[in-house]
């Protein structure tokens, strides 16, 4: 990450490739126990918080990732009463999850409290259903929650993690998609954030194993535009023990609006692009 004459710039190593967002201000900075949390001011992207200077969120365009990440699973699984959401901490997939009127429990399962502290302040709307009775905040490893909970506890886990480097190194391996395996219900259905698909197909495919391996019978990536992470094209992975991934609860039942997604864009997303497809048949 570099700051040169009021610009933010992140360079992608893997992809060659960087993407720069012109800067009001910096607002705020804070190295905690795991990682440095900065806040600044952007022209035309609204705020944004970068971990390790890294971009984990903009005012602009979250509204996409939080949208894809919560809502393709949830209308995928009959009925989500139980939810697990590891990492996330900025709250914006917590309150996706939360319009949904048939999850009774949402545990929000973040190692790094200070995420959520400075989320609150900077960004209130992604946290304005934090007081929602449902929600239920831990500050501690993911990981460790997981294989500790007890089997079947849930119907859908997402997983909103920052790169699989550092502490969220582990929440894209096979052993921890099993103790996911093991804490969701026999129905249940994993959501994963699964990167880019242009420049980290290796990882995507290693994903796809590893969730096979874990007994995940059915997979797929949906795909989504997401223009202020490297490439601007992203991926969501599921793995779903028992529920084809192809349908899903359409517009009728639904009772929230959304800006991004549909069920058009549910089905369109599902869709795999060639190049891509090939990849997962080799693997
Ligand atoms: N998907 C967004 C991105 O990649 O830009 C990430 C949003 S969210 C802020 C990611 C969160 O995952 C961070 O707050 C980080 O502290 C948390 N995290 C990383 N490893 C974790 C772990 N092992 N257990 C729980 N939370 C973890």
């Amino acid at each position: 990450m570099t700051l040169d004459s009021g610009w933010f710039t992140e360079r992608c190593h893997e992809g060659g490739s960087a993407f720069s967002l012109r800067l009001r201000e910096k607002l705020y900075q804070e190295q905690t126990p795991y990682q440095l949390i900065e806040i600044f001011e952007t022209e035309f992207f609204g705020t944004l918080m970068t971990l390790d200077g890294l971009v984990m969120l903009t005012d602009r365009d979250n509204f996409i990732y939080h949208e894809m990440l919560a809502h393709p699973v949830l209308f995928t699984h009959p009925e989500p009463k139980n939810v697990l959401i590891i990492g996330g901490g900025d709250c914006g997939t917590l309150r996706e999850v939360l319009r949904h009127s048939q999850v009774q429990r949402a545990d929000l399962v973040e190692i790094d409290e200070r995420v959520t502290r400075v989320a609150e302040q900077y960004f209130p709307e992604l946290c304005e259903a934090n007081s929602d009775p449902r929600a239920h905040f831990h500050f501690s490893d993911g990981i460790t929650w997981v294989g500790e909970i007890d089997a079947a506890s849930y119907e859908v886990i997402i997983i909103d993690s920052t790169d699989p480097i550092g502490p969220a190194a582990g929440l894209f391996s096979q052993s921890f998609y099993s103790s996911c395996a093991r804490a969701l219900a026999a129905d249940g259905i994993l959501a994963a954030q699964s990167e880019s698909p242009l420049f980290h197909l290796e990882l995507i495919k290693r994903i796809h194993q590893a969730m096979a391996a874990a007994g995940f019978r059915h997979r797929a990536s949906l795909h989504f535009p997401q223009c202020s992470y490297p490439s601007g094209w992203w991926t969501v992975t599921l793995g779903s023990k028992a529920v084809p991934l192809g349908g899903f609860r359409e517009i009728g039942g639904r009772a929230f609006s959304t800006r991004y997604y549909n069920d058009a864009i549910h089905r369109a997303a599902l869709a795999a692009p060639s190049f891509f497809k090939q990849a997962l048949e080799e693997g």
